[in-house]
């Protein structure tokens, strides 16, 4: 045996130390004993026994605390992306989270009719709001929209074709492709146009009677310029018509208030895109609208009572968290103004630059009294999540002097973790996407990462 082996200690004594003890007074044994012989184990292999008592009970310590700490947490978002798909995309209003608290913690009527006292159906809450605020005849939810698109697909057209045009076979992130979803979910994509034009004559030549379906998939993320040409969906509920077939239109970011007023164009809302004639409109929940994460539905009762006896529908339903936000976020929706100043992604998408960079002012006061050289500089933010891709938001950010690549590093490591962004060899720490309630979180953990 090596000399380091001998002085190991063993894990035993290492127990009975005081600092051991305290771990175990506050940590399941499991994980602390755990953390002692991957202690040992570590100290085994690198040939590194020699350590005082108390180095032991740090690096112990420090296995504890990475090891208790929870996999999914809490970050702040400086990038200045407001949709952020890494970051869990939209952060809910108050009146969200309370609802989440208030249907976590008991019992509710989920599926239970307080009227008659029968059954009832989980389909049914957040419909009567979608009909109002969107237009829309019915209304399903399901778990987003990579959901709804499958669910739409296998009840509108399995073993059939479905036509889609060569610029819309997109790629929305996280591997999720257009014609792999579709033949996943029972369809057989058939392309048509070319990648720059698609004409109506396109369309009509490629249907026969096999086709189930026309699906218009929205640009969320890229824009096409030059030469182009594109058939609107009003032109293909009317080529469809014809046909009797149904038009599906993969909607993605789901804007329920018009933002022109702010500056934000050339996204449709969900009622414009349920009136230009499509028979679904697919949406996710927790992009522009501001909500958790769902799969909306909208479009005519007789389709949609379809898709809810499909029997994936059952496979993808939403649960009861997420029908409480979704229903208190909708809800919201019914005052405009309300809206606008509670749901945060509308609140980091319309403040005006004068305000965004007010409040940096005030971060950066903290920092630089908390000794950090900061200033503060004028930037761009952007929307993200597949929504207005080429729009550029005024913002504020704070510039941190020093080397970005390792402050963003030491950053990330901060409690909580502050996500940032490196442009022109500087880090940026973007104030448009940090709501004012998480300034004091944000100074802390910096100053914390940082002195
Ligand atoms: C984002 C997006 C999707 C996927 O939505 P999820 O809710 O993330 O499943 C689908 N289609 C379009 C056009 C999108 O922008």
């Amino acid at each position: 045996m090596s000399d380091a082996r001998r002085e190991l200690p063993s894990v035993n004594s290492l127990l009975e130390t005081s600092g051991v003890r305290s771990l175990l007074a506050h940590h399941p044994r499991r994980v602390v004993l755990d953390a002692v012989r991957s202690a040992v184990d570590d100290a085994r292999s690198s040939g590194d026994a020699h350590r005082t008592e108390e180095q032991w009970i740090e690096s112990i310590t420090s296995v504890v605390r990475r090891n208790t700490q929870s996999s999914l947490r809490r970050v702040i978002n400086a990038t200045g992306v407001v949709l952020h798909t890494n970051l869990g995309r939209a952060p809910l209003s108050e009146v969200a989270i309370r609802a989440i608290e208030e249907a976590a913690g008991g019992f509710s009527n989920l599926e239970y009719d307080i009227e008659t006292g029968q059954r009832g159906s989980r389909y049914s809450h957040c419909v009567g709001l979608l009909r109002q605020l969107c237009g829309a005849e019915d209304a399903l939810v399901v778990n987003n929209c990579a959901a709804a698109i499958v669910l739409s697909l296998n009840t509108l057209a399995q073993r059939k074709e479905v036509l889609v045009s060569r610029g819309e076979l997109v790629e929305i992130g996280g591997s999720f492709r257009i014609p792999e979803i579709m033949a996943r979910s029972g369809a057989k994509l058939v392309e048509v146009g070319t990648t720059n034009r698609t004409h109506d004559d396109d369309y009509r030549r490629a249907i026969t009677p096999k086709t189930g379906a026309i699906v218009k998939v929205h640009r969320s993320n890229f824009t096409i310029e030059g030469f182009t040409a594109d058939v609107s969906v009003e032109r293909l509920a009317f080529i469809a018509a014809e046909h009797g077939l149904p038009v599906i239109h993969d909607l993605g970011s789901g804007l329920i208030l018009p933002l022109e007023a702010h500056g934000l164009t050339g996204e449709p809302t969900a009622s414009a895109a349920l009136a230009s004639g499509a028979t679904l409109v697919l949406m996710s929940g927790d992009k522009l609208l501001g909500g958790p994460q769902a799969g909306i539905i909208l479009g005519a009762s007789s389709v949609v009572a379809k898709l809810r006896k499909n029997p994936f529908a059952r496979a993808m339903r939403v649960d009861k968290l997420t029908l409480s936000a979704l229903e208190a976020t909708l809800r919201l929706y019914l005052e405009p103004e309300r809206a606008l100043k509670e749901i945060p992604v509308l609140v980091m998408l319309t403040e005006p630059a004068a305000e965004v960079e007010s409040r940096a002012r005030t971060v950066a006061r903290t920092l630089t009294d908390g000794g950090l050289a900061a200033g503060v500089t004028a930037t761009s933010s952007s929307v993200g999540g597949g929504a207005f891709p080429t729009a550029e938001i005024p913002s504020s950010a704070i510039v941190l002097e020093g080397n970005a690549a390792e402050l963003e590093d030491k950053l990330r490591r901060a409690d909580p973790p502050v996500i940032g962004r490196i442009s022109d060899g500087k880090l940026l720490l973007d104030l448009r996407t940090v709501l004012a309630r998480e300034h004091a979180i944000l100074c802390r953990a910096v100053l914390q990462a940082l002195s």
